[in-house]
């Protein structure tokens, strides 16, 4: 489990992966009369995070790949923990990777046809109403080792189940008052056999169904059933359901009166370095106010991932790359944000943006002079074609790029050394002017005028090349600095579980007065750049036209790899 994965399936690209292999098999042997269908099933509780992505990249893709259809059912079997917010923005996430379900389903719809079966197996004596609680009921469940024992209502006359069964939902009783067992095998081997709860009591309104049910079935009563129902064939989902199927297998056995049978396959989840990848504990982090909210650029939702900068094309090809296995491991961080500098690399012009401004003044340009420098917006793309930028006396450079007592390998602005300045001249650095606390507050040089970018005398060679940000032509921005979210490998297993000492202090750092270059004023929420020799970044939604916010999406390097 504590393993890392740095690459994957990179190497094999082109091969199936084995849930693909088995519906090609099965396509080949005709079964289904060569249908394919699947469904994305989320239990509407909380935000979709990217471990969905990754079951969504599977459902939606085996569908497409094989001309299916991939429905989006709503697993809202418990209202307690279930509302209509999450549905809707459930519904935008998958539109935002760019799939498109065929119907929308929800558990809730089966509500009657599952009772009907409940009262099926209750009436075949497969069922039956245990009045115990449910500490007596985990009693009798036994251990891997040592066979269960059977309830003392398990031989109730089948006429007092039914009895009690309808009384479960008729709101006389209170919540834990009884529950309906499937009647399979106290002795059997896997844990998930033996005599499992299909129903129970709540009170709570349901936010489809309001007050119609008081009884509610469990989720290993409704999933494979309502697989059956709609027609699915292949039905995906994580390694943990693995145990699961057996009894997934013995409920569609009860209810199956033809060939057809929906099947159960399971993949490996998505688990990520120095994420929580969890409905439950995400939530935990937003109602402790450890995060902005669930799009909290740091969250690994995809309201979060989207908010920070992600596309939905650095996540599809993420998920292409980690693959689908059938053991569990550990994906590197690092590998998602790799799979978004590829992609803004191709995507994003290269502007020029200072986090932490000082002035450099050309001593010898002439005041008051404005030129237009041309710039190629991508070397990636040149669709995207140039702009101009303007060069004056007065520079804004980052503070970094200039070091008063320089070592010998530095090759950024140190007196008596030359850099070019990007898109402009060769300077040659004279000094700086320092406040009385002895920090830099401006940096002096002069340029050659025969070195413009582009001249043909330019080819002189200097090692170091800086960018910069005409002080007239600038605009302030805040830009916010994000880093991982944890400061431990595995915050999920973490034997601290106080999410408070697992994260990261230096999560967020917000920087006010950063300056860009104007052409980025009149930049919209969602908008991406590279700031050269930086990284990749974009507008926040809280930016406005006065008071720019750009959110770093990723630096240009790894850090973190370097540092370990
Ligand atoms: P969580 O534990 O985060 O609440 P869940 O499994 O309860 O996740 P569901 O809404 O029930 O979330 O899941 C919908 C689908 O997404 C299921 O098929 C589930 O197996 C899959 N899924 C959930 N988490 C991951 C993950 N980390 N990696 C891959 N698939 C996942
Ligand atoms: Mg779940």
């Amino acid at each position: 489990m504590n393993k890392v994965e740095h690459t994957n399936a990179d190497n094999n690209k082109k091969s199936l992966n084995f849930i693909e292999a088995i519906v090609e098999k099965d396509l080949a042997e005709g079964k289904n009369d060569g249908r394919v269908q699947t469904r994305f099933p989320p239990e509407p509780n909380g935000y979709l995070h990217i471990g969905h992505a990754k079951a969504i990249c599977i459902d939606f893709g085996i569908a497409e790949r094989y001309n299916g259809v991939c429905n989006l059912r709503f697993d809202d079997t418990n209202p307690i923990k279930e509302d209509v917010e999450y549905v809707e923005s459930i519904k935008e996430n998958i539109k935002w990777l760019g799939f498109e379900w065929g119907e929308i389903y929800h558990a809730s719809d089966y509500f009657q046809q599952l009772w009907d079966f409940a009262v099926q197996l209750i009436k075949e004596d497969k069922a039956y109403i245990d009045e115990q609680s449910a500490e007596e009921i985990a009693k009798q469940k036994g251990t891997t080792s040592k066979p269960g024992t059977n309830s003392p209502h398990r031989d109730r006359p089948i006429e007092e189940s039914l009895e009690l069964f309808e009384k479960m939902n008729s709101g006389d009783l209170p919540e834990g008052a009884m529950v309906l067992r499937a009647k399979i095998d106290m002795a059997a081997s896997n844990m998930h056999m033996r005599d499992p709860i299909i129903y129970r009591i709540i009170h709570t309104p349901h936010h489809q169904t309001g007050t119609t049910w008081k009884a509610y079935p469990m989720y290993d009563f409704a999933h494979g059933q309502c697989d059956y129902f709609e027609g699915v064939t292949h039905s995906i989902c994580t390694l943990e359901f693995d145990v699961h199927r057996p009894l997934y297998d013995w409920f569609i056995d009860q209810l199956a009166d033809s060939e057809y049978r929906p099947h159960q396959y399971e993949f490996n989840r998505l688990n990520l370095t120095y994420t929580m990848i969890s409905k439950r504990r995400l939530l935990e982090l937003v109602q402790n106010n450890l995060v902005s909210g669930w799009d909290d650029p740091r969250m690994p939702t995809l309201v979060g991932l989207k908010r920070r900068g992600y596309t939905p094309e650095s996540i599809r090809n993420f998920v292409d790359r980690i693959g689908y296995t059938k053991y569990d491991g550990m994906i590197d961080l690092a590998l998602l944000e790799h799979s978004i500098r590829e992609d803004l690399n191709t995507k994003t012009a290269r502007v020029s943006g200072i986090i932490d401004p000082i002035k450099l003044i050309i001593t010898n340009y002439p005041d008051g002079k404005t030129e237009m420098m041309q710039t190629i917006n991508n070397p990636e793309d040149e669709s995207m074609g140039t702009r101009e930028i303007a060069f004056t006396k007065e520079l804004y450079i980052e503070r970094e790029d200039f070091m008063e007592d320089a070592p010998k390998k530095y090759f950024r602005l140190t007196p008596g050394r030359e850099v070019r300045l990007k898109s402009a001249y060769i300077i040659n650095c004279a000094g700086c002017k320092k406040d009385d606390n002895g920090n830099v507050v401006e940096v002096y040089a002069e340029y050659d005028a025969q070195t413009k970018s582009g001249m043909p005398e330019s080819g002189r060679k200097v090692k170091g090349t800086i960018h910069w940000v005409s002080v007239p032509h600038s605009v302030n921005a805040e830009v916010r600095l994000y880093d991982r979210l944890f400061t431990v490998e595995d915050p999920a297993n973490a034997k601290d579980q106080n999410f408070k000492d697992l994260l990261n202090p230096d999560s967020l750092k917000i920087i006010k007065n950063c300056k860009l270059e104007d052409y980025l004023k009149n930049a919209q929420p969602g908008d991406s750049f590279q700031f050269q020799r930086n990284g990749y970044y974009n507008v926040d939604i809280d930016s406005t036209p006065d008071n720019l916010v750009f959110n770093r999406t990723v630096p240009l390097r790894d850090s973190w790899t370097k540092n370990k």
